[in-house]
């Protein structure tokens, strides 16, 4: 990367904001478009939102977002948490799959998915998952 800056946060849902917010200061250096900076923020909300809501779900646990700016412009964002994890990620990924009742729609990941180019998933059951996007 030609640019790198790595946050990490209490999965507390105040921290939702900074981390969007965060994230969109550093995409203004790719000179986005009003458009390009709101699909940031909306994928960010998505992947940091469900850090605290199903990775630590009783209890506060640390978030970990990297930012990397790569020559061809393009913008990576990960988030990590070392939470409960998730046992079949392709289910997971699924529009409308939820553990989360009936406050939840099931949406993020497709929110991710439609929002940024490319979204990779990798989660180990017990240890945690990092969400890997590319815009
Ligand atoms: P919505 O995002 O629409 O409010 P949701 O969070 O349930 O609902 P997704 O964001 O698509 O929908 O996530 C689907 C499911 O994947 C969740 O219900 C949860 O079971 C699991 N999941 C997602 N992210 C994590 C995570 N970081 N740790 C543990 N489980 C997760
Ligand atoms: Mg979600």
């Amino acid at each position: 990367p030609i640019n790198e800056a790595v946050v990490s946060f209490l999965s507390r849902s105040a921290n939702e904001g900074f981390a969007r917010t965060t994230a969109a200061c550093f995409a203004a250096q790719l000179d986005p478009t009003l458009d390009e900076v709101n699909d940031i923020r909306t994928a960010v909300s998505e992947a940091v939102t469900n850090c605290i809501v199903h990775a630590y779900p009783d209890t506060l646990g640390l978030v970990t977002m990297r930012l990397r700016l790569f020559a061809d412009n393009t913008l990576e964002v990960q988030v990590k948490d070392r939470g409960v994890g998730i046992p079949d990620v392709d289910q997971a990924r699924q529009p409308m799959y939820t553990t989360g009742g009936a406050e939840r729609s099931g949406m993020g990941f497709t929110i991710m998915e439609s929002f940024m180019d490319k979204l990779k998933v990798r989660s180990v059951p017990g240890k945690g998952t990092v969400v890997t996007m590319r815009r």
